[in-house]
């Protein structure tokens, strides 16, 4: 799944990355792949925000501004038993 282009947060720094793999493991949209010892980032518009990398990453590699987006929006839905929406949709509508 893609979300929209090009509004991801996402931000990878190589030169803090040791290539332990633990991004790979825990993003949930196989964002990141380990190539020669260095993380790749494969596609950022498949990034849901969820925060999974930059806390699991130990090298401080990683940056993203979770708990906005798609996944608050989906969780904030789940919570409140209503329709997701993080405001991207239609004006009062759903989401996501
Ligand atoms: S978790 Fe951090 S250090 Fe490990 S491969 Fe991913 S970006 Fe690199
Ligand atoms: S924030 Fe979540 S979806 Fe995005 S790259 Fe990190 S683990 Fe994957």
């Amino acid at each position: 799944m893609r979300y929209l282009s090009g509004v991801s947060t996402l931000q990878y720094d190589s030169n803090r990355c040791t290539g332990c793999g633990m991004c790979t493991e825990v993003c949930p949209h196989g964002v990141f792949i380990v190539a020669n010892a260095k993380a790749l980032v494969t596609d950022s518009d498949r990034c849901m925000e969820c925060g999974a990398c930059e806390n699991n990453c130990a090298f401080d590699a990683i940056r993203v501004s979770s708990g906005v987006g798609c996944a608050a929006a989906i969780i904030n839905g789940m919570i409140t038993g209503g329709e997701p929406s993080c405001d991207c949709g239609p004006k009062g509508g759903a989401c996501c």
